[in-house]
């Protein structure tokens, strides 16, 4: 049998306990694209260089995370009621 501990409170989530599980995603917000005339206009391949050089000194992990990022958490009982009254009131992140 797996041993779970909550990720908020750091207490053992005992097996005849509910555990909750909460995921989250953090990822780069996606724009409708609009493409104008002007954007036709450019040089997409010196700018595809360029954005490759720039980023060939970079930590490719680094970048990644930019882009997506996943987290799945266990939560005790009072815990995921308390994450869960935050969340209804709007207070999550306020103070992170
Ligand atoms: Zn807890």
């Amino acid at each position: 049998m797996f041993e779970y501990f909550c990720d908020r409170c750091g207490r053992w989530i005992h097996h005849q306990h509910n555990r909750y599980t909460m995921k989250i995603e953090l990822f780069a917000s996606k724009e409708t694209l609009e493409i104008t005339e002007e954007d036709l206009q450019r040089d997409h391949k010196r700018e595809m260089e360029q954005l490759l050089d720039e980023m060939a000194d970079q930590d490719p992990r680094k970048l990644m995370a930019e882009v997506y990022a996943s987290y799945t958490l266990d939560l005790c009982p009072a815990c995921r009621e308390a994450v869960y009254q935050r969340l209804e009131q709007g207070e999550l992140l306020r103070h992170v």
